[in-house]
Parts: C-alpha cells; structure tokens; sequence
C-alpha cells in the first residue's frame, strides 16, 4: 500500500523522537511490501523563527492532503513570551480544527516490565493496566461562548459548555467501535446528577448502547471516576467522556503507567485521517542530548497504522517490538532501572526496528 504522511517534528526533542518513528515506519514498509511517503512540516517555534506564524497555509494544507499526521512536540522557553496569537500551540488547536479531529484516543497502558515505575502499589496495578480514554475534542467548554463582564460592581465570568446530539453520538460511536476492537466494555463518563449536557449524554449513549448490544456498556459520574483511576484501573477498558472531563482524567490515567515518555494518542476525524502525536511536550530539558524516550511516539506511529491505514498485523508487530526491546532489558534515562541496559533514544529506536522481522 502506498500512503502519504506529513511529518511535523516541531520542537525541543520533537525531530529526536519523529526520527526514530520514522525509521520503525521505514522498517514495516520494507517488511510489508508498503510504501510511505513524508512530507515535511515546520510547525511550533521553529515556524515562527521561520515564517512567524506557527504553521503556514501550505503547510496546513499538506497535512488536510495527507493520508495521515505524524507529530513530535511544540513549544519551549524561546518561545513562551511571543503574542498569545501565534504561540506554539496555536497551531495544535488549529490543525485539530481543520482537520475536524474530533476524537482523541489515549491508550494508558503500564508494560509490566516497567510496573515498579507506577506510582500505584503493585497489588493495585495487577496484571498491568491496560485501558483507552475516549475524548471528545473538538466541542464542549473549551469551545463555548466566554465573557467576563462587570455585574454590581464586580466582575463576573462565564464559559458555556454547549453539546449537540450529533457531537455526542459520533463520538460515542467511536467509543463503541474501539470498545469493540477490545475488551467490549465502555464506562461513559459525566456529570448527569447536576449537567443538563451530560444529561443529553447519558441519552444519546443508552440509545447508541442498544446498537452495541455485545459491549457491556454502564455510566459513571466523573468523580468517581477520577477515584476509581487510582483505587482500581484495572476495571477500565473504554471510558467515554466530554472535551474538559477528558483532559483532566487522561493526564491522570496517564501518570498511573509512570513515564510519560511512553504513552501515545490519536486524534481522529470522520474519516480515516487522523494525528498522531505522544501525549508529552517538547522536553526542552533533555532536547539535543539523545536522551529522550522514543517509544511514545514510536507507539502513535503504530496507532496510524492501525486507525488511518487498517493495517492491525502491521501496528502489532511495531507494539510487539517495543515489548521485546524493554523484555530485553533496554531502558532510555526516563525508565532505567538498576540491572537494564541504558540506551540512547538513537539506540532505542535501532533496537525496535531490528525486532520487526
Ligand atoms: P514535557 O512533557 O515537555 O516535559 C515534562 C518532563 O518530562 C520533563 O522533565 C521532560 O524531560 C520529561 N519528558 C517528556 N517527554 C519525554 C521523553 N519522551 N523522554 C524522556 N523524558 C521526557 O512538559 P513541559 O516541560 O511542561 O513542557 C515543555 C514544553 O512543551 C512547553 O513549551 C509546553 O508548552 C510544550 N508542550 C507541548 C505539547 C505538545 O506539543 N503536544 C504538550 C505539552 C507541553
């Protein structure tokens, strides 16, 4: 198969890390018999050194052509003083807009190897944790009418958090189809005993629910939820949720599995174009050191493969690759533990793509 990929290395550790997805895409196309095509996008503060804006129209119009988005990370210290228009990751919002990526996936997935890295006991974590957080991105109180205005004498603020039926129901679609493609249970997250949008939620879910009748489907107030996370994740494999609830609980989730440096995400559309980003910034603490752990990035590179491109036996072998790496005993700095190998995010990412066959 011959596809088109933009390729937006951005920041800090960004082209670091996007080298080394790079080169486990070169390897599965070499072992497939695929062909993939990158085109090069400046994009985050290297744009605006460049153009002085965060992504340029052509390179916005790249990424809408592509089949798919490959992204590092965006932003640092240069460029945290420049006008709130053009900051980095003004550019993000942008392309999601665009682009219409409407769902963010982000699997949580602690690699029993590394289970000492959770911050959770280990009677807690069990057999590992192993769930996907669902969350709708393009909608609710981040899109929302805002003012403050000046009411008796004192200022007042208000952000409205508006919900339509179809944003709800596509949404929860895609947590239906992905609950589908694994464990087959959905937990749908809100606020019902207080939002009226979470109300409308709640029912649209039920009806989707009666479409799905092999997903074991229940609903969970949010708050619950952000206690569940910590006291028993294993129960999770699907959780659903609006744009804010979902911000907030899949930063924690994502801290159960201890490196932040090995989790990945994609922000999907109605179609098959998707982004695929690791859910960490630009580290500019470790940038041009080659410490920086690949495999968040590496583990989006396999999301693409398997939700843009169809390509499941293609995205296993890359998961597979970065389990035998850390079975084997190789650790970047962010993961070391006494008795591993300590490597290099170069070498890291040589040893992944040596074991895709
Ligand atoms: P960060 O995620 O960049 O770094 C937090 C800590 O985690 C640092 O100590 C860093 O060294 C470490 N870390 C992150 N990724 C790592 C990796 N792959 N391997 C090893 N260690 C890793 O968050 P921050 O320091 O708050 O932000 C730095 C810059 O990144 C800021 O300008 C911020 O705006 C930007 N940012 C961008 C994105 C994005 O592009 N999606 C997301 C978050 C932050």
């Amino acid at each position: 198969m011959k596809k088109k990929i933009a390729v937006l290395p951005g920041d800090g550790i960004g082209p670091e890390i996007i080298a080394e997805a790079v080169k486990t895409l070169d390897k599965i196309a070499r072992s497939y018999n695929h062909s993939f095509d990158y085109i090069y996008v400046d994009i985050g503060g290297c744009s605006i050194d460049k153009y002085g804006v965060p992504i340029t129209d052509e390179g916005m119009n790249i990424c809408k052509n592509s089949d798919s988005v490959l992204l590092g990370a965006v932003g640092g210290p240069k460029w945290d003083n420049v006008a709130p228009q053009i900051r980095p990751e003004k550019a993000l919002l942008a392309v999601r807009k665009e682009l219409s990526l409407f769902a963010n996936l982000r699997p949580t997935k602690l690699f029993l190897q590394l289970a000492d890295a959770s911050p959770l006991k280990t009677e807690i974590v069990g057999n590992g944790i192993d769930l996907v957080i669902v969350r709708e991105l393009t909608g609710g109180v981040y899109f929302g009418e805002r003012r403050t205005e000046e009411i008796n004498g004192e200022l007042v603020a208000t952000d409205i958090m508006p919900y339509s039926e179809s944003e709800i129901e596509r949404i929860g679609r895609v947590a239906f189809e992905t609950a589908m493609k694994r464990g087959r249970k959905l937990a749908s997250v809100d606020k019902a005993n207080v939002l009226d949008t979470s109300r409308l939620w709640r029912k649209i879910m039920h009806r989707l629910s009666e479409e799905y009748p092999d997903v074991s489907y229940s609903d969970i107030l949010v708050d619950n939820t952000a206690m569940q996370l910590i006291k028993n994740p294993t129960q999770f494999d699907v959780l659903v949720t609006e744009n804010m609830f979902g911000d907030i609980l899949s930063d924690e989730a994502s801290m159960l599995t201890g490196s932040i440096g090995m989790m990945p995400s994609a922000s999907l559309s109605s179609g098959t174009l998707g982004m695929y980003e690791p859910i960490h910034g630009s580290a500019p603490d470790i940038a041009g050191k080659n410490a920086a752990n690949p495999i968040g990035t590496i583990l989006s590179a396999a999301m693409m493969l398997r939700y843009s491109f169809d390509m499941p036996g293609e995205a296993d072998a890359v998961e597979q690759a970065v389990n035998k790496a850390l079975d084997d005993g190789y650790r970047t700095g962010d993961i070391m533990q006494e008795g591993k190998t300590l490597v290099s995010c170069t070498e890291m990412g040589d040893v992944i793509a040596n074991n895709i066959l």
